[in-house]
C-alpha cells in the first residue's frame, strides 16, 4: 500500500501493523502529513474541544546514577553542576503553582538516591493534603515495585516513564550495559498494575533510529495503550557521547505526534519543551498537531539552567508566572485555552472514526 492510502486508513480508525507504520513514515509528503493532521485535531476537538492542559514541571534533581548516552544529567558528565531541592523548596514550588491555576505538578529528577522513599512519601502527602484538588505525577525514572507501591500509596496519581525505545538493541545503543530494556518496560507493567495512570515515551531522531524502530514504538504505544505520551526530538547536549549526533526533526516530531493521537484518541499529549527548544513555535505546532497537553517550568529559576538534559534548552530564565502567562499567550494565539484542571484522561467517544 502507497504511504497515501495507509494515512486515509489510519484516519479512518483502520488498524496498521509494524510495516505499515514504517511505510508512513519512509514515504510521508505533504499530503499524507496534511491529512493525519486535520484528522488528530479532528478526533482531540471531539474529546478535549479547545482545551489544553497544563502541568507545573518542578526539577526537584538533578543528581543521577545512570549514565545514559544522550542525556546531559548523566552521571560522568563533570561539568554539570548538581542541585537538590530541599523538601520546602518543593512545596513553596508546588504553592505558588497552586496560585498560578495549575492542578497537576510533575516531581521530575535524575536517579538520585537521596530521594528516598521516606522523603518523597512525606512530600507526595504534603502537596496532597494542602491542595486537594491536585494531582501529583512522578517522573524519577526505574525504582523498585515495592518504592513505586508506597509513593502511590502516599497519594501520588501518575507516573512517566518513557521506554525511550521499543527495540532492545536501540535500546542498548543509548544507554549502557548497567541498565535494562526489559526492566524499563517491566516498570511501565509494574505501575499499571499498582493503579497509576502510566506516561511512556521515546525521543524523535534519537542516534541510531530507523524508521523500523519509530513503527515499533508506535506499536508500543497502541498495544500498551498509555495514559500518556512524551515524545520529542533529541537534541544534543555538548557533554556527552552523542554530542556530534543531529537533532531530530520538526516535521517527523509533528507527524508522530498526529498519529499517536490517531491511534489513542483520547491520550494525553504533551508538545514537550524540547518541541519548543527546536523550533520558537514547536509548542504551538505541537498543539496544531493533535497534543492536548503542555508543561511549564514552575522550579526555581536559579536552578532552571543546571537540569540541562540538552543544549539551548527554553524557559530556563523567567519567574514560574512569567513561563505560564508566556505559555497561556501562545496557546490562546492559535485559538485554544488553558484550563484549570486535574486534566486526567478523559473516556473515548463510541466512535473514533475521524474522516468526514
Ligand atoms: N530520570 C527520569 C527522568 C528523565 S528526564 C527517567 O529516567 O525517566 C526526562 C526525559 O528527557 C527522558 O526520558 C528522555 O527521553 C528525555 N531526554 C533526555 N536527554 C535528552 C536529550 N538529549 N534530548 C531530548 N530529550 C532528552
Amino acid at each position: 500500500m502507497t504511504a497515501l492510502s495507509l494515512a486515509r486508513a489510519l484516519c479512518a480508525g483502520e488498524p496498521l501493523d509494524a510495516a505499515a507504520f514504517e511505510t508512513l513514515l519512509a514515504e510521508s509528503t505533504e499530503e499524507t502529513d496534511a491529512l493525519l493532521k486535520g484528522a488528530a485535531v479532528r478526533v482531540r476537538k471531539e474529546i478535549y474541544g479547545n482545551s489544553v492542559f497544563v502541568r507545573g514541571l518542578i526539577e526537584i534533581s538533578n543528581v543521577c546514577k545512570n549514565d545514559c548516552y544522550y542525556c546531559g544529567i548523566r552521571r560522568s558528565n563533570r561539568c554539570a553542576d548538581r542541585y537538590r531541592l530541599t523538601k520546602q523548596q518543593i512545596l513553596d514550588c508546588a504553592d505558588e503553582g497552586y496560585r498560578l491555576g495549575f492542578r497537576t505538578f510533575v516531581l521530575q529528577s535524575g536517579e538520585d538516591g537521596a530521594l528516598t522513599d521516606d522523603f518523597l512519601c512525606d512530600l507526595i502527602e504534603k502537596i496532597k493534603t494542602s491542595h486537594l484538588d491536585c494531582a501529583v505525577t512522578l517522573s524519577l525514572g526505574e525504582r523498585s515495585k515495592k518504592s513505586y507501591q508506597m509513593l502511590f500509596d502516599a497519594g501520588a496519581d501518575r507516573y512517566l516513564l518513557r521506554h525511550e525505545t521499543a527495540t532492545k538493541a536501540h535500546y542498548e545503543k543509548l544507554h549502557p550495559p548497567a541498565l535494562s530494556f526489559d526492566n524499563r518496560i517491566q516498570c511501565l507493567y509494574t505501575l499499571r498494575e499498582i493503579g497509576y495512570q502510566v506516561g511512556a515515551g521515546f525521543m524523535v531522531g534519537s542516534p541510531f533510529q530507523t524508521k523500523a524502530d519509530l513503527a515499533r514504538d508506535l506499536c508500543f504505544i497502541r498495544d500498551f495503550a498509555p495514559d500518556m505520551c512524551g515524545i520529542g526530538p533529541f537534541i544534543p547536549h555538548k557533554d556527552t557521547p552523542f554530542a556530534q549526533y543531529p537533532q531530530g526533526a520538526l516535521s517527523e516530531t509533528l507527524r508522530l505526534l498526529s498519529i499517536i493521537r490517531l491511534l489513542k484518541p483520547n491520550i494525553l499529549l504533551p508538545a514537550t519543551t524540547a518541541l519548543g527548544t527546536i523550533h520558537p513555535l514547536g509548542r504551538e505546532l505541537g498543539i496544531e498537531a493533535g497534543a492536548n497537553v503542555v508543561m511549564p517550568n514552575l522550579s526555581p529559576v536559579d536552578v532552571r539552567k543546571k537540569y540541562a538534559l540538552y543544549d539551548n534548552k527554553i524557559c530556563t530564565g523567567e519567574e514560574s508566572a512569567q513561563c505560564k502567562d508566556c505559555l497561556s499567550r501562545r496557546i490562546e494565539s492559535i485559538g485554544y485555552e488553558v484550563v484549570v484542571d486535574r486534566g486526567d484522561i478523559k473516556k473515548e467517544p463510541v466512535s473514533s472514526h475521524a474522516e468526514e
